[in-house]
C-alpha cells in the first residue's frame, strides 16, 4: 500500500484525480493501480516529486489502490545502480511505499518478446534493413507523408527468421530493427512504422547478455503498464502524441488489460534546470559538489540543503496539475518549505558575521542562564536556557556607525534588545589600525528584560562569546543567473547563465552549541532555516547549510527598481 500523504488529499480534485475517482464510482475499477516509472539515469529532481506526489498521492487516497515503482531500464547502455538506489531512497524520503510492488521494464522482456512474435505473425511488424539515415529520410515531415520500406513487404516467415536472427546476435548493432507495421502516412508521426526493437550488444544489469535486442521506450513502456494491470497511466504532455501508438501495440496483441494514459504538465521552475541530462552535465564537468549540492534541484540537493518532505508535498499539492505548460516561481517552493520549517524547526541563536559587544557594567566572569522559547510558533516545544556573559557578539548587520535613514538597529549611542536577554546601548566604538569596527563597548539594562521592548528599540540575535561554538555556514543563491533557459539563444553554452554567486561561504561564523546537534532543520532566529551538511561536517567542525532565508527577500530584490 501507499502511504497517503496528508496534503495529497485535495479538496477540490484535478483532472486526472477527477478521472480516478470516477472510475471507481462508476464500477469501472474496483480500485486503481498507478505506478511511477523513473529510467534509472540519474538522480530524481523536484519534477519527478511533482510526479511521485500524483500517482503515489492518487493511489493513497482511495482505498485498496497502489502505486508500483517501476525502473524503466530498457537502455542497458546509460543506466546505474548508484542512480536506482538513490531513486528508492528519494522515493522514500518524501514519505512514500510501493510495498511489494517494485518491478523492472526488464522483468518483462520475455513477455514483450512474446508480443513483438504476436505483431510478427499478424503481419503487424517487420524485420528493416534501413540505416537510420535511409529511414529518417523516408519519414515524411509533417506536411507530408513518409515513404514505405523496401523492406516493408517480407513475409511472416521471413521476418520470423530474421527477428529470432536479430536475437542470436547474428547481426551487428543498428543492421537491422524491428518496425511495427502501421501507417507511413499517418498525420502522427509515431505511427510512421516506428522501431520497436533495436540490436544492441551490451549487456544489461539485471538481464546479463542474455538479450543483445532491446524493446524501444514506446514498445516496453505500455506493455509493462498493461503487465501490472495498471488502470491509470499518467506521463507528461511530451508523450500525448505517443498516446495513438501505445493504444495501437496495446490493442493489436493478447495484453491482459489496456491501461489508459493520461497526460499533465511537466513542472518547470525558473532560475534552475530540470533536465537529468543537463544536471549530469553540471555534475561531470565539476560545476556542482555532486548531484545533492545544495543549489541542485534534485530531491538528494534539496535534503542535503534542509528542505522537507512535507514541505515538497506540500508544495506539489499547492501547483496542482494541468495541462498547460508553464514555469513555476522557485518562491513558491521555498514558500511552501517555509510554512512546513516555520512550524515544525526548533528555534536557536546564530551570528552569521561576529562583533565583539563587551557589556561593561557586567561583572567579569559572571555567567546567567536566560530562559528561551523553542519555537514560539509552537508552546508545546518548551523552553531551553541560553548562557549570556560580559562579553558577547552580535552580527556586524546589526550595527552601522553611520546609520541609514530607516534603519533601527544599533548605531553610536542606541539601544537594543538582545533577544531572549536585556537592553544594551552602545557606547563607545572600537577600530583597528584601517578604521574598521572592531569592537563595541556599552552597558546593558538590569532592568530591561522584564520589560516588554520598548517600541522602537530592536530585537538582535546575539551570543555569549565564550560560549559560542564556531561553524562554517553556507549560503546559497540562485543557481542561475537567468529564470529560464530556454531564451539563452541558440549556439551559447547555458552553462554561461549559471550564477557565479551561488554560494556564499562563511567560516567565521558563530552558534550555539546545541545547535549543531540537530538532525533535521532549525531556524537561526532572524537568519532563516539551516541544517548541518551532511558530506564536509566533521566532528568539531560543523557545516551549516542555510535552507531558506525567513523572508523572501529574493522577491523584495527583484521588485527594487534598478
Ligand atoms: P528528464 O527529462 O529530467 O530526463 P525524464 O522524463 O526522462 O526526465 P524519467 O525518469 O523518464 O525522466 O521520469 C520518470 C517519471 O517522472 C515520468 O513519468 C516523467 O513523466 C516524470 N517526470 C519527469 N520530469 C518531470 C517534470 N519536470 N515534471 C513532472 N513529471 C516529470
Ligand atoms: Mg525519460
Amino acid at each position: 500500500m501507499s502511504s497517503p500523504a496528508p496534503e495529497a488529499v485535495a479538496e477540490s480534485l484535478d483532472f486526472i484525480r477527477e478521472i480516478a475517482h470516477q472510475d471507481v464510482q462508476s464500477g469501472r475499477h474496483p480500485a486503481i493501480v498507478t505506478r511511477f516509472p523513473p529510467e534509472p539515469n540519474g538522480y530524481l529532481h523536484i519534477g519527478h516529486a511533482k510526479s511521485i506526489c500524483l500517482n503515489f498521492g492518487l493511489a493513497g487516497e482511495i482505498p485498496g489502490s497502489r502505486c508500483h515503482l517501476r525502473f524503466d531500464d530498457t537502455n542497458p547502455a546509460r543506466e546505474d545502480i548508484e542512480y536506482v538506489d538513490s531513486i528508492q531512497e528519494d522515493v522514500k524520503w518524501l514519505g512514500f511505499d510501493w510495498g511489494s510492488h517494485l518491478f523492472h521494464a526488464s522483468d518483462y522482456f520475455d513477455q514483450i518478446h512474446g508480443f513483438a512474435l504476436e505483431l510478427i505473425r499478424k503481419g503487424l511488424a517487420y524485420v528493416c534493413d534501413q540505416t537510420v539515415e535511409e529511414m529518417r529520410a523516408s519519414r515524411g515531415t509533417l506536411t507530408e507523408p513518409g515513404t514505405d520500406s523496401p523492406f516493408r513487404t517480407r513475409s511472416v516467415e521471413q521476418n520470423l527468421e530474421l527477428f529470432a536472427r536479430m536475437r542470436a546476435g547474428e547481426f551487428p548493432d543498428g543492421a537491422r530493427t524491428l518496425r511495427a507495421k502501421i501507417d507511413m502516412a499517418s498525420p502522427n508521426m509515431n505511427l510512421r512504422d516506428p522501431v520497436i526493437y533495436r540490436i544492441k550488444k551490451v549487456p544489461h544489469d539485471r538481464t546479463g547478455d542474455k538479450w543483445c535486442i532491446y524493446p524501444t521506450y514506446d514498445m516496453a513502456h505500455g506493455y509493462s503498464d498493461a503487465l501490472e494491470g495498471i488502470t491509470h497511466s499518467i506521463c507528461t504532455l511530451e508523450f500525448e502524441a505517443h498516446r495513438p501508438l501505445y493504444d495501437w501495440l496495446i490493442d493489436h496483441v493478447s495484453a491482459p488489460c489496456h491501461p489508459r494514459q493520461i497526460e499533465f504538465s511537466r513542472l518547470n521552475l525558473t532560475y534552475t534546470v530540470m533536465s537529468k541530462r543537463r544536471l549530469l552535465e553540471l555534475v561531470e564537468k565539476g560545476l556542482v559538489d555532486g548531484w545533492d549540492d545544495p543549489r541542485m534541484p534534485t530531491i538528494s540537493g534539496l535534503r542535503r540543503r534542509g528542505f522537507t518532505p512535507a514541505g515538497i508535498r506540500h508544495f506539489c499539492h499547492r501547483i496542482g496539475v494541468t495541462k498547460y505548460n508553464s514555469v513555476t516561481d522557485m518562491g513558491i517552493l521555498e514558500e511552501a518549505v517555509r510554512e512546513d520549517l516555520n512550524k515544525s524547526a526548533p528555534r536557536f541563536l546564530g551570528v552569521l558575521r561576529p562583533l565583539k559587544f563587551t557589556i561593561t557594567n557586567w561583572p567579569a566572569g559572571k555567567v546567567e542562564m536566560l530562559k528561551a522559547l523553542n519555537n514560539p510558533a509552537d508552546p508545546e516545544a518548551g523552553h531551553r536556557e541560553i548562557p549570556i556573559s560580559r562579553e558577547v557578539v552580535i552580527d556586524q548587520d546589526d550595527f552601522m556607525e553611520v546609520p541609514a535613514p530607516k534603519y533601527f538597529r544599533l548605531a553610536p549611542g542606541r539601544t537594543a534588545r538582545l533577544r531572549h536577554g536585556y537592553n544594551v546601548t552602545v557606547e563607545e566604538v572600537i577600530k583597528d589600525a584601517e578604521g574598521n569596527v572592531i569592537e563595541l563597548r556599552g552597558p546593558y539594562d538590569p532592568e530591561s528584560r522584564e520589560s516588554k521592548p520598548k517600541k522602537g528599540v530592536a530585537v538582535i540575535h546575539w551570543l555569549s562569546a565564550p560560549h559560542a561554538v564556531p561553524a562554517e555556514v553556507r549560503l546559497y543563491d540562485r543557481l542561475l543567473t537567468v529564470p529560464d533557459t530556454s531564451t539563452v539563444p541558440e549556439g551559447t553554452d547555458w552553462t554561461t547563465t549559471l550564477n557565479p554567486d551561488s554560494l556564499e561561504i562563511l567560516s567565521g561564523s558563530l552558534v550555539e552549541s546545541a545547535s549543531v546537534g540537530q538532525k533535521g532543520t532549525f531556524q537561526f532566529e532572524r537568519l532563516g532555516y539551516f541544517r548541518l551538511d551532511s558530506k564536509h561536517s566533521q566532528p568539531g567542525k560543523p557545516v551549516l547549510n542555510r535552507t531558506v532565508t525567513l523572508k523572501d527577500t529574493w522577491a523584495a530584490i527583484q521588485a527594487k527598481p534598478g
